[in-house]
C-alpha cells in the first residue's frame, strides 16, 4: 500500500493521556482528505495511518470493514514496505494544525 499524495497529514498534539489511556490518536472526519496524527501514540503508526487512509479512500465502509482491511494491508507489508509507507507519509507531513482558512476545504 502507498500513502496517497492527495491526502494531507498534520502531526498534532491530540492524544489525551490525562485519564491514562489514549482517547484519540488520530482524527478523521467524513469527506475530509486530511489526517491528523499524534506521534506520541503507543500504537503502531504505520497501522494507524493505513487505517485512516482507508477511511479517506472508502468513506462508506463500516468501521469493522476498515479494521479488517487495515489488518490485511498491514500484514501483507514487510518491514521494507512499511518503511517506504512511513517515509512517504512523513515526507508530506506538516507539523501543527492547518491554517484556519484551510479547515473547511478538508
Ligand atoms: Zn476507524
Amino acid at each position: 500500500m502507498k500513502f496517497p499524495p492527495t491526502i494531507r497529514l498534520f502531526l498534532v498534539p491530540i492524544l489525551n493521556s490525562c485519564k491514562g489511556y489514549e482517547l484519540s490518536s488520530y482524527s478523521w472526519q467524513p469527506g475530509s482528505r486530511t489526517i491528523f496524527l499524534d506521534i506520541r501514540t503507543r500504537r503502531n503508526m504505520v497501522r494507524l495511518l493505513i487505517h485512516e487512509v482507508l477511511h479517506v479512500q472508502h468513506p462508506k465502509w463500516s468501521e469493522s470493514k476498515i479494521l479488517k482491511e487495515t489488518s490485511k494491508q498491514f500484514m501483507s507489508m514487510g518491514w521494507r514496505a512499511r518503511s517506504v509507507f512511513l517515509i512517504e507519509a512523513m515526507s508530506r507531513a506538516k507539523i501543527g494544525w492547518p491554517p484556519k482558512e484551510d479547515k473547511k476545504n478538508g
